[in-house]
C-alpha cells in the first residue's frame, strides 16, 4: 500500500534544488551572512509582490508580530483582539509585548474572525484588532477596517498562512496597518530554517521595525530603543528569493488540489471550507470537518493517508490562558477544533487527491 504523507518538503524542493544550491554557494562565497545584499534584494522584492512600500526581514513569524506591535507602541495595559481559532503564535506575539489578547469567536463558515464579534469585544483599552488569515483564505477585511475606523483603532494581519492571496486586486499583507509573515519551512513561502517578515506601508513604522529588529541601533549606529535581535539571514533571504518566484506556480498547484477536493465532496457528509466573494485563498491548510472526525482520520490512516488536526487546541484551552478567558464563550472555535480535519494540501501531490476523497467516501459509506 503507498503512503500519503500529509507534506513532502523534500519532493516539494526536489524541482528547486539546483537553483537554491547556488544560492546558497553564492552566499558562502560573497562571506556575508547578516543584514547584506540577499536580504535587501529579497526585501524589495517581497515589498513589490505584497504591493506595500516596505517588508523588513525577521528572524521568525512570531517575531514579526512582536515588532510589529511593539512598533506601533502596544504594550503593557493595551487589549489587543485575535481570534480564538488560530495558531498559539497569533496570540503569545500579544502577550509577549505584554498586551492582553482578547479573543473572539469566528465564522463557521469560513474559520475567519467574526467582525461582529469583533466589534461587540470592543473596549476603551483596544488597541488593535489582529486578524488571521486562517488556512491561506483572506479574513473579512473590509468589514473589520470599518470596525477599526469606527473606533479608531489598528487593524494589523497575521498573514503567516497567506503568502500570495488576495481580496481584490490587492494582496495579504498589503490589506491593513501592517501585517506579519512567517516563512517557517511549511508555510508556502518558507525558508530552510526559522525566518519571517514585517509588511507596512508606513515609513516611520518601517523605520521603528528596522531598529527593532537590530538592537535598537538607528541612525549613527547609536540605540534609540530597547531592540532585540531578530534578523532574517543572508542563506534564508538567498533561498526565499529562490522560492518566490515559484509562489505563484505552486499557489496554483494547491489551488488545483483544493478545488478537486470541493468539487469531489460537495454533498458528502464532509463540510468544506467556503470562499468570499472577492477573496483569491492559497490553501495553505485545506481542512473539512466531520462530526466524526477522529474516526475518519484513523479511516484514513488505515488507507495509508497522513492527515492533520489544526488546531485540536486552540489557544484558551491551552494552561497558559486559562485564567485571562475562562468567562469567554467561544462555541464555534470549541466545536471546530473537535470536528476539523487537514487534508494533504501541497504542490507535490496533485494526482493523489481523487485517491484521498475516493478513501474518505469508502470510510463513511457516502
Ligand atoms: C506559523 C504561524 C505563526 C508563527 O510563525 P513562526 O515563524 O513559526 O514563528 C504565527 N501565526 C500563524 C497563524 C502561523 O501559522
Amino acid at each position: 500500500m503507498s503512503f500519503i504523507p500529509y507534506r513532502d518538503l523534500l519532493a516539494e524542493m526536489a524541482p528547486l534544488a539546483d537553483e537554491i544550491d547556488q544560492a546558497v554557494y553564492s552566499v558562502l562565497r560573497r562571506n556575508r551572512f547578516i543584514l547584506g545584499p540577499e536580504l535587501e534584494s529579497f526585501e524589495k522584492e517581497w515589498s513589490t509582490y505584497c504591493g506595500v512600500r516596505h517588508a523588513i526581514g525577521v528572524g521568525s513569524g512570531l517575531s514579526a508580530i512582536e515588532i510589529l506591535l511593539k512598533a506601533y507602541g502596544i504594550g503593557p495595559g493595551d487589549e489587543v483582539i485575535v481570534p480564538a481559532y488560530t495558531f498559539i503564535g497569533t496570540w503569545l506575539g500579544v502577550t509577549s509585548v505584554g498586551a492582553i489578547p482578547v479573543a473572539v469567536d469566528v465564522d463557521k463558515r469560513t474559520s475567519n474572525i467574526d467582525p461582529g464579534a469583533a466589534e461587540a469585544a470592543v473596549t476603551n483599552r483596544t488597541a488593535a484588532i489582529l486578524l488571521v488569515h486562517l488556512f491561506g483564505c483572506p479574513a473579512p477585511v473590509a468589514s473589520l477596517r470599518e470596525v477599526a475606523a469606527r473606533y479608531g483603532i489598528l487593524l494589523l494581519e497575521d498573514a503567516c498562512q497567506a503568502h500570495g492571496a488576495s481580496v481584490g486586486k490587492k494582496r495579504c499583507g498589503s490589506l491593513a496597518d501592517g501585517a506579519a509573515f512567517s516563512f517557517y519551512p511549511t508555510k508556502n513561502l518558507g525558508a530552510l530554517g526559522d525566518a519571517g517578515a514585517v509588511t507596512v506601508d508606513s515609513d516611520e513604522i518601517a523605520s521603528k521595525v528596522r531598529t527593532l529588529r537590530n538592537y535598537g541601533f538607528g541612525p549613527g549606529n547609536r540605540i534609540i530603543e530597547t531592540g532585540t535581535n531578530s534578523r532574517l539571514d543572508e542563506i534564508q533571504a538567498a533561498v526565499l528569493r529562490v522560492k518566490l518566484r515559484h509562489l505563484d506556480a505552486n499557489n496554483e498547484i494547491r489551488r488545483k488540489v483544493a478545488f478537486s477536493y470541493l468539487h469531489a465532496l460537495e454533498g458528502t457528509d464532509f463540510t468544506v471550507p467556503e470562499t468570499p466573494n472577492d477573496a483569491e485563498p492559497v490553501w495553505h491548510i485545506f481542512s473539512i470537518r466531520h462530526p466524526d472526525r477522529d474516526a475518519v482520520r484513523t479511516g484514513l490512516k488505515r488507507h495509508g493517508v497522513e492527515t492533520r488536526v489544526y488546531y485540536g487546541e486552540p489557544p484558551h484551552e491551552s494552561r497558559i490562558y486559562a485564567q485571562i478567558i475562562k468567562s469567554r464563550k467561544l462555541p464555534i472555535t470549541n466545536e471546530l477544533a473537535e470536528t476539523s480535519l487537514a487534508l494533504p494540501c501541497h504542490p507535490a501531490m496533485c494526482d493523489r487527491a481523487p485517491f484521498i476523497v475516493r478513501s474518505l467516501l469508502a470510510i463513511t459509506g457516502n
